[in-house]
């Protein structure tokens, strides 16, 4: 029998894995992590100040002090039975690398020791070569190296009986080009920093640091693990290239916030508790829209933490899925026909003062510095809305920006109809005669307006790919398998940039003469009207708003090859220079990456298609119509008129003309490959690779599957269907 029979059998029979009821979290919190606290425990006070010094204020670490710290956390992880370190890193595969050492040596004179010196915290070389560097390599040296990023704790991964102790780094060339994703978000993140104090500054001079922040909630698919092993294409391209929706899918809306399935609930237990002692604060768990869908929610951390904890976490997650005999899909449309996966990027900022910069303010002055960011930051989408949407685009996310789904891939920013209303009033009120007027502005009080009306609003309208909720922007386009990075690379680098602008502009108002707050009121209103066009409160998903959009002149891209071009112009280059995060070669191999990455990508599912196609799908089909035939025959031989077995024959007809072309389109989906194989320029592969392969095969080929799977005996059928990953658990 075929392995999808054997799959829903033992679906039946039943995987509970017992999880120990948990202890309180914050037992558990942190227990595996290198934190200050630990940190306070294991190290002498001066290794401590060094630690502290470079965390909240940047500053180097000398060798001695390395020494020192490294020593403080060998003895903490041998204390907890680790054996091995690795150099943590996020090379640009999209995945984590590790490459583990052990702390055991034999020095010189024979004697074998455990040692981790400061060399070893702080730098280590993994073999470069295999990792993609977009031309990189070739321009300078293969050689690359990580090093020691002590903003992110070190923390010990627990894999069954092993533990190893993870040191986060970045991965860099020789030369100094980044290699990774962490290497150019740190840079963000201090160009935000500084652009940000500076701005804050006009309202409180005690600012001294701006911390951009992110709350991620991340979607996720839990199915049986027999049946996806059963379904070559979601062990190979993480989705599914053919399947008919089932009877039920997700029309009766019963799964959303539904109860939890009692398998995937001791699943979420047990990784939640890996995820606790490794300090991600998780705080919610739900169903979500889909059958087998579900999403998990940290409470919100610094940038480049919260990176860093949702990588792990998809880590996590796909190991302990394992031991429950499940599969997580990650991919953004594991499923047609139902909902894919997104990954919202919750984002603020925070000074060092305690306040979020994107919170009303309760006075008219915090008013006056929320207006500035909430503004500055429109205005910073509106000017790169194509980066953003580049930073956004992969071969998995096309299958949802703009298909109708989830946001569009026109990027706009929802406000909800209360802070619409003041900038429309900040924008017609403010003239001339601003010096009478700026008062009532200032008066509002947002405080206590914001939130309320907010509430109702911003949760109805889900279709907006950038939307304020309240005290926070939601960048709801970003991929559920994402490197969350990307995007924060990208939205924290355009604020910083539209910032900078802003104080030059109000710094020159002032030497005019204007006084302080109303030089600000000016650019802001200024800034208002220049970006008003990316404001868009209506429904996401409409017609209509295709054509609005058109008109307004917003880009629409939704394919990633064409998305990417955002990042080879002159106004991508100059942005990336100025704030320090990629220099013209980088971004240039940034490009090339994602270009391959797409490349590949369908490259996989075409192959797939083609396999699936050939050794599953017609065989299957031909077994099915030769029992017909049998059948057909059979009822001739006794003599028996057409009209007993008209029906049979029917169906054997159907069966050829689909298998026919299935065959056929196959066969000139791998002509076509061929031909789009032989180009070199990557741009034009990858656009090719769209129009020339997916676009013109796959949903048509898919069509003809389906209708097969509909026409041929369930007996016959090997690969499990929708209905029985999507609800057999
Ligand atoms: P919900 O959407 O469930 O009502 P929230 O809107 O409060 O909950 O939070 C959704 C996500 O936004 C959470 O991950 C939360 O931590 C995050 N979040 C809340 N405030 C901020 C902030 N200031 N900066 C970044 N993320 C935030
Ligand atoms: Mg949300």
């Amino acid at each position: 029998m075929s392995l999808r029979f054997d799959a829903i059998k033992e679906v039946s029979t039943g995987h509970k894995v017992p999880v120990a009821s948990s202890p309180k979290i914050t037992a558990i919190f942190g227990e595996n992590v290198f934190t200050l606290k630990t940190a306070r425990q294991f190290l002498s006070d001066e290794a401590y100040k060094s630690l502290t010094g470079s965390i909240k204020g940047g500053k180097k670490i000398d060798r001695a002090a390395a020494n020192s710290i490294a020593n403080g956390i060998r003895a903490w992880a041998e204390s907890k039975g680790v054996t091995h370190f690795t150099h943590w890193f996020q090379p640009l595969t999209g995945t984590t690398a590790e490459k583990h050492d052990s702390f055991f040596t034999i020095k010189g004179d024979g004697t074998a020791i455990e040692e981790f010196d400061g060399g070893a915290l702080i730098q280590q070389e993994p073999d470069a070569s295999s990792f993609p560097s977009g031309g990189l390599r070739a321009t300078f040296e293969a050689r690359g190296y990580t090093a020691w990023d002590p903003s992110s704790p070190a923390f010990i991964m627990e894999i069954d009986e092993g533990r190893t102790l993870c040191i986060p780094t970045i991965f860099v060339a020789y030369t100094g080009e980044s290699l990774d994703y962490k290497a150019p978000l740190l840079k963000a993140l201090e160009s935000l920093n500084r652009a940000a104090v500076d701005v804050a500054n006009y309202f409180d001079k005690n600012i001294a640091k701006v911390t951009a922040t992110l709350g991620w909630e991340q979607e996720y698919f839990v199915i049986d693990e027999g049946l996806a092993n059963a379904r070559p294409d979601l062990i190979q391209c993480g989705r599914t290239v053919y399947g008919a929706s089932p009877a039920k899918g997700q029309q009766l809306d019963d799964h959303y916030f539904g109860s939890i399935p009692e398998r995937v609930y001791a699943f979420m237990r047990d990784f939640e508790k890996e995820a606790y002692k490794l300090g991600i604060p998780l705080r919610t768990r739900h169903n979500e829209v889909a059958p087998a869908q579900f999403e998990v929610a940290p409470i919100f951390e610094e940038v480049n933490l919260a990176v860093d904890h949702n990588i792990l976490l998809m880590d996590i997650m796909s190991r302990v899925a394992k031991r429950h005999k499940l599969k997580v899909l990650l991919h953004e449309k594991p499923f047609a026909g139902i909902n894919g996966n997104g990954k919202h990027n919750n984002w603020s900022m925070a000074t060092d003062t305690g306040v979020n910069l994107l919170a009303p303010g309760k006075t008219p002055k915090t008013n006056l510095m929320f207006l500035t960011f909430f503004v500055n930051t429109i205005k910073a989408v509106h000017d790169y809305a194509d980066i953003l949407r580049a930073s956004v685009a992969s071969a998995g996310n096309d299958y949802r920006l703009g298909a109708n789904e989830a946001p569009p891939a026109i990027i706009s920013v929802f406000i909800g109809e209360y802070l619409s209303r003041v900038l429309y009033d900040i924008e017609t009120r403010v003239g001339d005669k601003f010096d009478e007027q700026d008062e009532a502005i200032l008066k509002l009080d947002l405080h206590r307006s914001i939130p309320e009306l907010l509430l109702d609003n911003t949760d109805r309208n889900r279709t907006s790919p950038f939307a304020f909720t309240g005290n926070k922007f939601e960048f709801r386009a970003v991929g559920s398998y994402a490197n969350c990075a990307n995007a924060m690379i990208a939205l924290n680098t355009i604020l910083a940039e539209t910032l900078r602008g802003f104080k030059k502009d109000v710094d020159s108002l002032m030497e005019k003469g204007d006084k302080k707050e109303i030089a600000i009121m000016h650019v802001i209103q200024r800034y208002i009207v220049e970006s008003k066009k990316v404001l868009f409160e209506g429904d996401g998903y409409s017609d209509e708003w295709h054509h609005e959009a058109e008109r307004r002149g917003l880009g629409n891209v939704p394919t990633t090859p064409l998305a990417l071009d955002a990042l080879q112009t002159d106004k991508a280059r100059a942005l990336f220079e100025n704030n320090n995060v990629y220099n013209q070669a980088e971004l240039e191999a940034r490009h090339e990456i994602e270009l391959e990455n797409y490349i590949k990508k369908v490259q996989i599912e075409a192959r797939i298609m083609g396999d699936l196609a050939i050794n599953h799908i017609i065989p299957a089909a031909v077994k099915y119509q030769n029992r017909l035939l049998d059948n057909i025959n059979g009822l001739k031989g006794v003599g028996l008129p057409e009209t007993a077995y008209e029906s049979q024959l029917e169906i054997v007809k159907a069966i050829s003309n689909h298998l026919q072309v299935v065959y056929k389109q196959v066969h000139e989906l791998v002509e076509a490959r061929k031909i789009v194989n032989n180009i070199t320029d990557s741009r034009t592969k990858a656009i090719a690779y769209e129009s020339q392969v997916k676009a013109k095969f796959f949903e048509e080929i898919r069509y003809h599957v389906d209708k097969l799977e509909q026409l041929v005996s369930d007996e016959e059928w090997t690969l499990p269907k929708y209905r029985e990953m999507l609800f057999l658990r």
